[in-house]
């Protein structure tokens, strides 16, 4: 769909360099927006300025203004840009341009697609890659180097688990890396070994730094590729704005190449891997927001733990199928605080991970202690807050905390949490009603690549607490699903909240940026599955279109 002029005097007595720089109608819509209070508002018309801003939301009533261009939404909806609270950019695109195990529901399957891959790709000196989950594959195991051998072993291969917690070398990878029997653990990890004590092929966490190693470093024209196609699958999913959680250097400077060159679209809310990473990106401050609030660096991701699936959560009692593994806290309890403080000093948010009930505990406790001396607006958030302990729940609704959760998680997770776990420690799983009940704020994500960005899915998820089968029926822990408006929002002007970015975009309100979409079907009124099936017709970001179906 084109923009229309009204006409070709107009055009004329425009007088301006682009069309680019004039005023829209976009008009004859069924347009849909979530106020402050959760409540929804239908309109039929928007006016967006010539910086892309929203200047009047219209409805049926309203008069229309006289503007340079008028769009004829021909009825179609039209709701707000999505925002993921929780994502991994250039994870997405590398993952879109490496080798993909996610669908794949057996080993034997994963090993005929890795052969595959190889063979079609000739050229490239090692074979990279993820997505794989042996509970998917229903192994019992995980896999090892000799798994791999079978179908590679004249290149070296190395393919991180799913949830990037995990990674599986063959043979070749390892005796590259020096990888031995007698290589040593490494803090905040584990090495996988066969009972000869010689390594299996998977590393946890730390340990995978002793592979990864060695793996030669992406080009900037590798990064640059990786960075289009993030935003090419973000921007057709409807995502218009993003957390990036873990933005390294080399990141950064992928995402300004892009802002300089006119290559960057999406809306990026960076939060850096670690403190050196954030100093080096934004010295002593939050950098400012960058090519009309398309890009800022303002906190940065730390970690206290691990992922479930690996056991590396961190958790207050053993795991319930792996009696004397606790799991693993990342950091200790001074460190923790330490790295909160030098971010906290210097106005940088913090965004901290925490999966096991004994990391949110240790977290909250932190929060709690720096809120008297980094007092005022902190929005300290809580990344993913899986499983918390029922006892500790009403502390998120403290000091502004954000709990920064992502729906589809609990799908993915529900029966490998329910073994991790067992019965009994469930009280406070993913528990996205009660923690917003206690008064802190829910952003949510996807965590792509872990897990697809469709927000779709997510909000599909948030409202039922089923699957994309529709399991279980009538939800998992249905009483934490949240409703279908509350979960709109936690997927726009909430995700923006969590970024610093109310005011400029996350809202269809006068002054905001137009971030919009078309899309086929109504989200308010749709099924759980006929939303699932949604298309996105087209993406609009500050009043110009950035993706068409068509
Ligand atoms: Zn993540």
């Amino acid at each position: 769909m084109n923009r229309i002029p009204v006409s070709l005097a107009a055009l004329a007595a425009l007088a301006l360099p682009s069309p680019a720089l004039a005023d829209l109608l976009v008009d004859n819509v069924d347009g849909i927006r979530i106020d402050a209070d959760g409540k929804v508002d239908r309109f039929t018309g928007l006016w967006i300025d010539d910086d892309g801003r929203v200047k009047e939301v219209l409805d049926r009533r309203d008069d229309r203004p006289d503007t340079d261009f008028r769009l004829d939404g021909e009825g179609r909806v039209l709701m707000p840009g999505l925002i993921d609270a929780h994502l991994h950019v250039m994870g997405v695109g590398f993952g879109a341009l490496t080798l993909d195990l996610s669908d794949t529901t057996s080993l034997a399957e994963a090993q005929a697609k890795i052969a595959a891959y190889a063979e079609e790709n000739p050229g490239r000196p090692w074979i990279l890659g993820g997505g794989w989950n042996q509970e998917k594959w229903g192994l019992g195991r995980f896999p090892t180097a000799a798994d791999l051998d079978q179908v590679v072993s004249d290149r070296p291969v190395y393919l991180e688990r799913v949830d990037g917690h995990a990674g599986w070398a063959n043979s070749l990878a390892m005796e590259r890396a020096g990888v031995s029997a007698q290589t040593e653990e490494v803090s905040g990890g584990r090495i996988e070994r066969l009972p000869s004590g010689a390594p299996s092929g998977v590393f946890i966490d730390a340990a995978g730094g002793l592979v990864t190693k060695i793996i030669p470093e992406p080009r900037p024209k590798d990064r640059d590729a990786a960075l289009a196609k993030a935003q090419e699958r973000l921007l057709s999913f409807g995502i218009t704005a993003a957390a990036d959680m873990g933005t390294t250097l080399e990141d950064w400077q992928t995402m300004r190449r892009a802002g300089d060159e006119g290559r960057l679209k999406l809306r990026i809310m960076a939060y850096a891997a670690g403190v050196e990473a954030m100093e080096a990106i934004a010295g002593p401050r939050p950098t400012p927001w960058l090519y009309d609030d398309r890009l800022r660096l303002g906190g940065v991701k730390l970690y206290l733990d691990g992922a479930l699936g690996s056991r590396g959560a961190w958790l207050k009692a053993p795991y319930a199928d792996d009696p004397g593994n606790t799991g693993l806290p990342f950091l200790s309890p001074s460190q923790v605080r330490n790295l909160m403080s030098r971010a906290a000093m210097d106005n940088f948010q913090v965004a901290a991970h925490a999966i096991g009930d004994a990391a949110n505990a240790e977290l909250l406790s932190a929060i709690e202690e720096l809120s008297d001396t980094y007092d005022g607006d902190r929005r300290w958030r809580i990344e993913h807050a899986q499983i918390v302990s029922p006892a500790d729940l009403a502390r998120f609704g403290e000091h502004g905390i954000i709990a920064s959760m992502q729906p589809v998680h609990q799908t993915s997770d529900r029966l490998m949490a329910e073994a991790r776990l067992g019965p009994d420690r469930l009280g406070g799983a993913y528990a996205w009603n009660s923690i917003s009940r206690t008064g802190a704020r829910l952003a949510f994500g996807s965590d792509a690549p872990v897990e697809s960005p469709d927000p779709q899915a997510g909000l599909a998820t948030a409202f039922t607490r089923e699957d994309a089968n529709g399991q279980p029926f009538g939800g998992w822990l249905p009483m934490e699903a949240v409703s279908r408006e509350d979960a709109l929002k936690a997927f726009t002007q909430d995700a923006a909240y969590a970024g610093f970015a109310e005011g400029r975009f996350g809202r269809l309100v006068e002054g905001e940026r137009a971030d919009f979409l078309f899309v086929d079907r109504d989200p308010l009124f749709a099924s759980p599955a006929e939303l699932r099936a949604t298309r996105v017709l087209e993406t609009w970001i500050a009043g110009e279109k950035v993706f068409s179906a068509e």
